[in-house]
């Protein structure tokens, strides 16, 4: 959704004007230029709009030509021009242990020996979901659904549903997937009652969203002054970070909580990015916060179409069949993704989080320390290993700030650390994502890359 870019190729110096040195080699070889993605990217313009399947895949905020991908392997994507890169976008969150992980792999593999799907309940299943409510805070019970906008979407009207109370509060930049009544982020200062982001929202379907400044603790305030004894949940992603990375202030989450206990309503963290990233409990474990409902999408499926969402057991009793809520899915909980699933989480323990940590440290402490150096103002926020990277000269605390960052600056050094091997998300609106994967090498050579891109900057 961001704004289109024209990225000045002068700005950073091209990798044949750079001196190669030797174990460096991977990092400073002249790349092949992406000829064979821009035909692929053509191709794909005349049959798939935009030439891609999710918007942010196409380049348009950071410009040129999306790369094509052959294969991904450990903690290196591989585009069709046979170009490597050290991958920080790992599918957007979802490959924390790297791509094609081979546990995860075999899981499935056997799993799809059985069958691909039967529209009946697993053993798997009911592991996966005895794995989840052991690890995250306030969830009881769980369904799994086929994707983040699906679970985030579910969890909604089951917040509705039992409530009986209409409203839904969000917060502006906050992303929860691309369902009508959650496509409303507009307005910044004091709270904005909901505009449809989207032509085919009708003001209909986003009338009862009313959408609130992040970190604002007087305007959520004022919002359950207002309107309390209507609202049936307050959705938001414990860590924002589909804007950038823009953590909660101190107690923030804790007000939302206090708030929504206070007036009857429901507390939902969406926690499909932050969820099995963050820590083994997620955002609720890290800021020892339980909500009353919890969506969950990405790493909780091993980079297949998973998502979940869980809460207490008496909110849960009000989903069907049990109770009047509705909600179905013929793919959902489907025995490959549940396999690969929870191969992948039975590998998450607290050392893996930990190690995560050291990987983040390790790279964001040398991209603050060369952005310091080269005098270049940047905002580096994060929690855990979650972590995004603004151009702004003050930390960026909500939406209004995140835009007023210099998302011209990020395109440039995105395309210089692209044209030295290094794959950042295509967007300033977005998170950097660690994966096991990553050797001290891959991570020392990123920096390496920056301190060229910082100089040129
Ligand atoms: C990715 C994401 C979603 C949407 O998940 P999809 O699987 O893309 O539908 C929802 N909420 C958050 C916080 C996300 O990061």
């Amino acid at each position: 959704m961001g704004t289109s870019l024209t990225v000045e190729r002068g700005l950073v110096p091209q990798i044949g004007d750079l001196p190669m040195s030797g174990d460096e080699s991977h990092r400073m070889r002249r790349r092949s230029s992406p000829d064979r993605s821009a035909e692929l990217f053509a191709r794909a313009e005349r049959v798939i709009p935009g030439g891609v399947n999710s918007p942010v895949r196409a380049f348009r905020s950071v410009g040129g030509t999306p790369r094509f991908v052959a294969r991904g392997d450990g903690a290196y994507l591989y585009d069709v021009d046979g170009n490597r890169y050290i991958d920080y976008v790992n599918s957007w969150g979802p490959l924390i242990l790297g791509h094609a992980h081979a546990e995860v792999l075999a899981a499935a593999h056997e799993a799809l020996a059985h069958g691909s799907s039967f529209g009946a309940p697993t053993e798997a299943e009911v592991a996966l979901a005895e794995e989840i409510v052991a690890r995250v805070p306030g969830v009881d019970q769980v369904r799994c659904v086929s994707s983040g906008t699906e679970a985030t979407m579910s969890a909604i009207r089951l917040a509705r549903g039992a409530t009986g109370r209409p409203k839904l509060i969000k917060f502006a930049g906050h992303y929860h997937g691309h369902s009508d009544a959650l496509l409303v982020a507009a307005g910044s200062g004091v709270a904005t009652f909901g505009l449809p982001d989207s032509p085919g929202v009708t003001a209909g379907a986003a009338a009862d969203t009313v959408v609130v400044p992040w970190n604002d603790v007087a305007a959520i305030e004022a919002v359950f002054a207002e309107l309390g004894d209507q609202v049936a949940v307050v959705i938001c992603e414990p860590v924002a970070a589909n804007m950038g990375v823009v953590p909660p202030t101190a107690r923030f989450l804790q007000r939302l909580r206090d708030l929504t206990t206070a007036h009857g309503a429901l507390l939902l963290f969406d926690e499909v990015m932050t969820g099995f990233r963050l820590a083994r409990g997620g955002a609720g474990e890290v800021y020892g916060i339980t909500p009353d409902l919890v969506a969950l999408g990405k790493v909780v499926g091993g980079g297949f179409p998973l998502a979940a969402f869980g809460g207490h057991a008496d909110v849960m009793a009000q989903l069907a069949p049990v109770g009047p809520v509705y909600q179905a899915g013929t793919l959902s909980g489907n025995p490959v993704a549940v396999a690969a699933g929870l191969a992948q989480l039975r590998l998450l323990d607290d050392d893996v989080y930990a190690d995560l940590d050291r990987r983040a440290d390790r790279v964001l402490d040398g991209l603050a320390k060369v952005f310091a150096e080269h005098g270049v103002d940047a905002q580096i926020q994060r929690v855990r290993s979650l972590a995004g990277l603004f151009f702004a000269a003050a930390p960026v605390r909500d939406f209004d700030d995140a835009k007023a960052a210099d998302h011209q600056r990020y395109a440039a050094f995105f395309h210089g650390m692209l044209d030295r091997g290094v794959y950042l998300p295509p967007s300033g609106y977005e998170a950097f994502f660690f994966s096991l994967a990553q050797s001290d090498d891959d991570l020392d050579a990123t920096v390496a890359a920056a301190t060229e891109v910082a100089e040129a900057l």
